[in-house]
This record gives structure tokens, sequence and C-alpha cells, in this order.
């Protein structure tokens, strides 16, 4: 028989091996123990993968993304911070008008917000798609949690608004300090077909972080993925889901 003493390390045990699963699913941005997620496109048909940018819009470096991605032809996704998009509305005009898709991340994607509740997360999504909708006329149908992490909480309020949750299967490191090199060397030689990519326009509200580098190597990351036979694909055609909520405008939506 085992004694009191084995019992109470087994149930221990089990309770660290609990805890640390659901700790594995929420940061990790390929596990939807949570929840369906969407972190990988279409692998069948010509070798693609996507281009996604988060925590713009910032006045200089999406611009200038902007402008690269327009010389190139190439679509994007944009997972735009509802604080930063209501300083920059004209950017997400320009994302939109361009063929780009604007997506939810957050109205100020604060720090240790995995720990808040229902009513916060809420609050977080439906103003962030006011602030988008009222300016480009459509909300979005996609939303990524701050840094991919995901809870029971953050999975139902975007389940109940109707957006999927994406988020990526293979990110550059650019959200904090790094060079251009280090970049092109993470995803140039990695990326696979189906990869959505991770890449950062933007700064958080709080960071002054240099966006810089990750400007610098978009265009030879474009040009040397496709050297390597890999062509970027618009985001809703490679998961199969919607950019845009099918009401029109946040006023039709906001409910
Ligand atoms: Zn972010």
């Amino acid at each position: 028989m085992k004694s009191a003493l084995v019992h109470a390390i087994e149930f221990h045990g089990a309770v660290i091996a609990g805890l640390s699963a659901l700790s594995y699913a929420s940061i990790s941005p390929t596990n939807n123990l949570w929840g369906p997620l969407h972190c990988r496109g279409k692998s069948d048909g010509p070798p693609r993968y996507a281009l996604t940018f988060d925590d713009g819009p910032t006045r200089d470096s999406t611009s200038a993304i902007l402008d690269i991605l327009g010389e190139l032809r190439v679509r994007a996704a944009f997972f735009v911070i509802g604080a930063n998009a209501r300083r920059c509305p004209d950017l997400l005009v320009r994302m939109h008008a361009e063929g780009h898709i604007v997506a939810n991340h957050t109205l100020d994607h604060a720090h240790l917000s995995m720990f808040r509740g229902s009513c916060y997360w809420e609050r977080q999504l439906r103003e962030t798609d006011q602030i988008i909708g009222q300016t480009i006329g459509v909300r979005p149908g996609m939303f990524r949690p701050p840094m991919g992490v995901k809870t029971g909480f953050i999975m139902g309020a975007a389940r109940r608004r109707g957006q999927a949750v994406v988020t990526w299967s293979r990110r550059a490191m650019d959200g904090i300090a790094t060079t251009t090199d280090h970049i092109l060397n993470r995803l140039v030689p990695h990326t696979v077909a189906g990869d959505v990519l991770l890449l950062h326009d933007g700064v958080e509200p709080q960071s002054h972080r240099d966006p810089s580098h990750t400007v610098a190597a978009i265009k030879p990351l474009i040009l040397r993925l496709r050297d390597r036979g890999l062509e970027p694909a618009p985001l809703d055609d490679f998961l199969n889901l919607s950019a845009y909520a099918k009401a029109t405008t946040e006023a039709s939506a906001s409910s």
C-alpha cells in the first residue's frame, strides 16, 4: 500500500504537470488547447507563406513598410494596436486601400493582461474594433492576442465577437532589440510553405523600441524567399478566413 506521503507527492506532481501543460498551451502560438486558432496556412499548391505585422501602426516604420510592399506588389496583414491606430488613422486607411488586411491586436497591448477576465477582454476587442470600423468602415474578422498568449477569457471574447484567433508559425523576434541580419538569418533559411511569419511594424505604447531594422529587412526577406521559390500570400486566402465581419460598419456589429 502506498503511504500518505507517496499519495501527496503523486497528487502534487499531477497538479504541477497539469499547470505546466496549461502554461505551455497559453504561450505556445501553435497549441489549440484553449480553443481553435490559426497558425499555419495551406501547404498544398504553389509554395507560399504569409507576412503579418504586429503592434503598429507607427508613423515612419509602417509608412516605409507600405512603400516596400507596394513596390513589390505584396499583400500583408497588419494586427494593429487600437491606441496606435487612433493616432495614425491615415495609415489604416492606406493599408485598407492598398489591399492589406487590418486586424485586431487589442486596445493597448498591456503586459500581464493575460490575468484579466472577460469584461476586460471584451472591452479590448470591442473598442479596437470600433476604432478600426470608424476609420475604414469594416470590422476585423481576425484577432491576435499580445505575445500570442491565450486563456479561456481571451478565446471566449474573440469567439463571442466572431473573430478568428490568428497566431503564427515562425517569428522574426524583432519585438525586442535585434538587427536586420538577425531577422534575415532567422527567417530566410528556415521558412517553409505554409508558414505564417510574424514581424513588427510598430511598438507597444509603453515601449521605445526602434523598428528600423525590421523595415530594412522586408525587401531582402521577400526577394530571398522568392529565390527559394516561396511567394507571399494574402492571409485571408492562405488561412481560408474572412478578413472582415459580414456587417459593414461597427455601428451594426457592436452589440
Ligand atoms: Zn504585439
